[in-house]
């Protein structure tokens, strides 16, 4: 099934505010439960909840039905977080789990990564996971950047992007979100565009195709 959605908003935190049908709701197992329904989202085990004493078994029991579920657009946000969460062993193991889990499901993934960039690339490696992915929020260096780039990663930017960082992302890789904060999209769009030297109305019509071929898994 190929969606045809016109989202803006690539992942937001704000998932009660009115952000249906234009952002991707981004739940943590934890709080999936109060979705409300015909909301479109991304769901995973967060980094900061895999200290949880049910971490495993969450993921194990409950997982695997939401990424099979219509509405649920990719898993995430997973990844590794060295500085919150459990040991980076235990991270390890978590997100290399559910990256299974999402590639018999055939979703893409939206990664959250803190500090632990050799040890994200090595688990993809391991893993070879065949989906789409995005690391959002990307806040990190510009050699990491280059790499990720290299591996056909999409990159999404949101408030705390770096003006110079965002100049570095090939147009057509580029994803932008609100994440947690209380800004409004469009305010992100017409910073953006001024940076790119664009139209708001241009780069939305580039960020909202290049969201629809990521959940579409399209080259
Ligand atoms: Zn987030």
């Amino acid at each position: 099934m190929k969606l045809d959605l016109a989202f803006i908003d690539f992942h937001t935190h704000n998932v009660t505010g009115v952000v249906a049908p234009r952002a991707i709701a981004s739940y943590s197992l934890p709080q999936i439960i109060d979705r409300p329904e015909g909301q479109y989202y991304s769901v995973g085990l967060h980094p900061w909840d895999t200290a949880r004493s049910n971490a495993y078994r969450s993921v194990e029991e409950t997982l695997i039905k939401y990424l099979a579920d219509e509405y649920c657009l990719a898993l995430g946000e997973v990844g590794l977080d060295r500085l919150r969460g459990a040991s980076l062993g235990v991270q390890t193991e978590l997100l290399a789990l559910q990256l299974h889990l999402c590639a018999r499901l055939h979703k893409p993934v939206v990664i959250h990564c803190v500090r632990a960039w050799s040890e994200l690339l090595s688990v993809f490696r391991k893993v070879k996971f065949p989906g789409n992915k995005a690391v959002h929020g990307y806040r990190g260096s510009l050699a990491i950047l280059e790499r990720l780039l290299d591996d056909g990663w999409y990159i999404s930017a949101g408030f705390y992007t770096p003006a110079e960082t965002i100049l570095r992302i090939p147009l057509a890789r580029l994803l932008l979100e609100t994440d947690d904060t209380k800004q409004p999209i469009a305010t992100l769009y017409a910073q953006t565009a001024q940076l790119l030297d664009s139209t708001v109305e241009d780069l939305q019509t580039m960020v909202m195709s290049n969201i629809r071929r990521f959940i579409n898994q399209e080259e």
